[in-house]
């Protein structure tokens, strides 16, 4: 018998399966799917990020045993990585090497190019002149706007994007850039503002792609010569969606070509959609022709939710996975977790995982346990930027304002404020903190910590302002 994926994977699960509960073996081994065999490495397909990474903490050294039983010490497992798709094609595929593997088996990063699986469909470059051709959209359809909850925090850029997904291209959201930090929603925006395009105009070609790979794409066109492809490609989509345009600062060259398509796209009445974790004033290295046309549409920001709207995004989530939770436990994590969705949804799932997996009742022991792990995660992820938008927008100014020279004295607090919480929350140095808030030296970060010390004391009004803020970092 010759072996194939198949075969090796069923070796492996009849001895995975000898090694675990039966309930563990059910829920984590059965879903995945092996895809296939190339030497010493089986790829298997699992259905979703969380899932890999489950895999990778519970199960990693029980998947090496049984794989170098099967393939030798050689032996190297591939995650890919399906994401749900309508049609249920292996689109939007990302393949991914067990970290734990790095160690033992051949360490490698693989990230593979949305024109690599399939070039029929997918190779940008194969199709010039063709008007009809068959885009695949890169669309995540779990990300719909009817699990977009809506909460003060996100009602401007939300009901942009609707507006926009009702008649793309023609209203003055053109460009529609929506900002904001880190797991607040960004990328899931533009993909629901797609998903609905591609509802209600299924003619419509539609794009989601992100900065980084736009970038990939385009060096790889030089690379072979064929950049005028790459941008006659992009010149043939009606709505452009590109996440995190704050990957092509410092490029000049992918500005270009995106100013480009940019330009023809627009001029042709087709809608660009774009995502950034800054506001266009905030955005460094980039070409000014760039920014003013990304100030051309609306900038819409997504910021920090409320406590209504963590607890609702909660509730959506268990209720959409079947799971019943208690309010007071609903109520802690949303509490705890504030400035990031992402990890709010990521303490939840952590939770019922260990929950129905441990076959334990969710208390809110076991919630504090969980959640305290993502609380943790957050604050070390308190950046100078961070402080920075979080201090200016508190006094009501820009974070230019703030760096600026000036000597006026809310100003000049706001600054030394910043410096302070910088000193306070980051490991950075009193060197760093002054070089990225307005290019000051190390002592005058020293004396600002001092001052704000010496305020804080003596100021009532000024010790407000520092409680107030320390809740935002913490
Ligand atoms: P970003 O791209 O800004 O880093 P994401 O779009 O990846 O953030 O969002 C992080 C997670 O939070 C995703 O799982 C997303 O579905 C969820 N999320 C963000 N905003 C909302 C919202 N308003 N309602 C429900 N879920 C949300
Ligand atoms: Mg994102």
């Amino acid at each position: 018998m010759s072996v194939t994926a198949h075969s090796v994977w069923k070796n492996c699960l009849s001895f995975i399966e000898d090694n675990i509960q039966p309930q563990a073996f059910k829920t984590w081994f059965l879903p995945i799917k092996p895809v296939r065999l190339a030497e010493n490495s089986l790829s298997i397909q699992v259905p979703s990020k969380f899932f890999y990474e489950w895999l990778e903490e519970h199960y990693v050294k029980l998947l090496k045993v049984a794989l170098t039983k099967e393939l030798g010490k050689n032996a190297k497992l591939i995650y890919i990585i399906k994401m749900e798709q309508r049609d249920g094609s292996d689109e939007g595929m990302t393949e991914k090497i067990p970290s734990a593997n790095r160690s033992a088996l051949v360490p490698q990063e693989l990230d593979v190019p949305i024109t690599a699986k399939d070039p029929e469909l997918k190779n940008p470059f194969v199709i010039p002149g063709i008007r009809n051709i068959k885009i695949d959209s890169q669309l995540n359809t779990n990300y719909s706007f009817e699990n977009f909850l809506e909460g003060d925090s996100n009602r401007l850029a939300r009901s942009a994007g609707i507006a926009v997904a009702n008649k793309p291209g023609g209203t003055s959201f053109n460009p529609l850039l929506v900002y904001g930090g880190v797991g607040l929603g960004k990328t899931h925006l533009a993909h629901a503002i797609g998903v609905e395009i591609k509802e209600k105009y299924p003619d419509k070609t539609v794009l989601y792609i992100s900065a980084e790979k736009f970038t990939q794409q385009y060096i790889e066109s030089v690379k072979k010569n064929t950049r005028n492809d790459f941008i006659h490609f992009y010149q043939l989509i009606d709505v452009l969606i590109i996440d995190d345009v704050q990957f092509l600062s410092g490029k000049s060259g992918t500005q270009d070509v995106f100013f480009h398509i940019f330009n023809h796209l627009h001029q042709n009445g087709k809608q660009v959609i774009l995502t950034s974790d800054k506001a266009p004033v905030d955005m460094q290295d980039f070409e000014q022709r760039l920014l003013s046309r990304f100030k051309w549409g609306l900038s819409a920001e997504l910021q920090t939710p409320d406590y209504e709207t963590r607890v609702s995004i909660l509730k959506n989530k268990l209720y959409r996975d079947g799971v019943e939770m208690p309010d007071d436990i609903i109520d802690y994590v949303a509490r705890q977790i504030k400035t990031n969705i992402r990890e709010l949804e990521g303490a939840i799932i952590s939770l019922i995982a260990q929950s129905s997996f441990n076959k334990r009742e969710i208390t809110l022991e076991l919630a504090q346990g969980i959640v305290e792990k993502f609380v943790k995660n957050t604050k070390r992820e308190v950046s100078i930027d961070y402080i920075q938008k979080i201090v200016s927008d508190y006094f009501d100014m820009d974070v230019a304002t703030l760096q600026s020279k000036t000597r006026k004295r809310h100003i000049v607090q706001a600054r030394q404020l910043a410096m302070f919480f910088a000193k306070k929350y980051t490991k950075a140095s009193l060197a760093s903190i002054g070089s990225q808030i307005g290019k000051r030296d190390h002592a005058t970060v020293l004396h600002a910590c001092k001052t704000v010390d010496n305020l804080a004391e003596t100021d009532k009004q000024f010790r407000k302002y520092i409680e107030d803020l320390n809740k935002k970092f913490t």
